[in-house]
């Protein structure tokens, strides 16, 4: 089964420390967009060198961004109306949309639900105002706490919320704020990015100024959050994700599952028969025909550990023999072992996963293991 992902370019403006394409909204043209979509969706002509049929079903349908709860319920609505018309989704199918507290209604979610929108993932990123605000958010924590009934009260009760770590003036202190704020709201699902200072963005140009957690504290924070979110149900099953059992994101699991995926809208990304294509970071070509390319052939046995080893799953040694038809790389047992000794990884017989203090230098473990 498929994931259908949809990109939704535009935000009402630009978080300081955010290098992710994006507009500024603008309602004609996010209205030109949208058909151009629905097109697509109808069509399916652009992607067409790589998919040969579109005759797909769907289990998981993720609206993404850029703030797709700015285009409104009705677009939202139109669009999956047309995905609905043109694939299968199943009757249990996931449909998730991206929300920012700051442009989201009773009314926006009651649209949402009678779509099909079942799950959404709200960008509340801290629960400490003067947080937000130094993260260039608009949304008090009140209207958070409104955007969270509103879903509840239209029969969206799986809710996601994204928090960020090691942003300005944050302390362990705060972040419990943080931390207790989600677990109080009964969400299902938290997302918990650690901030990454980008080139090209202010953050980048300030950040000497800026009033940023030191490195050790910010790390932390990190294990901080995973046992305090364990200690009261909700468990890490990847590096920078946590859910209530079964709660789970059946999308993202999907790309760390090497699984296939349709991704429709600038800089979009699928991985369908075996090959990885995009559309490129440019909504003006989208909205005027700009097709897919090809980015590489994927699902080799490198990117299949590189992906799993960022669940806390880890990876199964007999999956991999079924799925790849060859031993496991014995080279990489014996790396795996160093990093077993310094407390990074766990290890036995049939399983390798990295421990909390390995997903904080995931990429060098990661990269240190793929060198066989
Ligand atoms: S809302 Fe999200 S995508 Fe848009 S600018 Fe802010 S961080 Fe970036």
């Amino acid at each position: 089964m498929k994931g259908l992902y949809i990109h939704i370019p535009f935000c009402r403006s630009k978080c300081p420390y955010c290098d992710f394409y994006s507009l500024r909204y603008n309602e004609d043209f996010s209205k030109r967009y949208c058909g151009a979509l629905i097109d697509e969706i109808k069509s399916g002509g652009r992607t067409r060198d790589f998919t040969k049929n579109t005759d797909f079903e769907f289990d998981t349908v993720y609206f993404g961004g850029g703030t797709p709860s700015i285009i409104g319920g009705d677009n939202i609505s139109e669009i999956l109306k047309a995905v609905k018309s043109c694939y299968k989704i199943t009757a249990d199918a996931e449909i998730t949309a991206e929300c920012n507290p700051s442009s989201v209604s009773f009314d926006f979610f009651r649209k949402a639900a009678e779509a099909g929108v079942n799950r959404i993932s709200l960008g509340m990123q801290s629960a400490v105002d003067r947080e937000r605000k130094a993260l260039g958010r608009i949304a008090d924590k009140e209207k958070v706490k409104e955007a969270i009934k509103n879903s509840k009260d239209n029969g969206i009760t799986n809710i996601s919320l994204d928090i960020m770590l090691g942003v300005p003036n944050q302390t362990i202190k705060s972040l419990d704020e943080t931390i207790d704020f989600c677990i109080e709201s009964g969400v299902t699902h938290i997302s918990a990015y650690m901030l990454t200072i980008e080139e090209n963005t202010p953050f980048y140009k300030l950040q000497k100024k800026l009033p940023l957690p030191k490195e050790e504290e910010t790390c932390e924070m990190y294990l901080h959050t995973i046992d305090k979110l364990k200690e009261n149900g909700i468990f890490q099953y990847e590096i920078s994700n946590f859910a209530k059992p079964s709660f789970e994101s059946r999308h993202n699991l999907k790309y760390w599952n090497d699984k296939e995926y349709l991704g429709l809208g600038p800089s979009a990304h699928s991985f369908i028969g075996g090959r990885r294509f995009y559309f490129s970071s440019d909504t003006e070509a989208f909205v005027n025909g700009g097709k897919a390319v090809f980015e590489d052939f994927g699902g080799d046995e490198k990117e299949y550990l590189m992906l799993r080893l960022r669940l806390t799953a880890g990876v199964d040694i007999s999956k991999f023999k079924e799925k790849f038809g060859k031993d496991f790389p014995l080279k990489l047992k014996k790396k795996a072992i160093l990093f077993k000794d310094k407390g990074l990884l766990n290890i036995n017989d049939n399983n390798i996963s990295l421990t909390p203090k390995g997903f904080l230098v995931s990429n060098i473990i990661i990269s240190e293991l793929l060198s066989y």
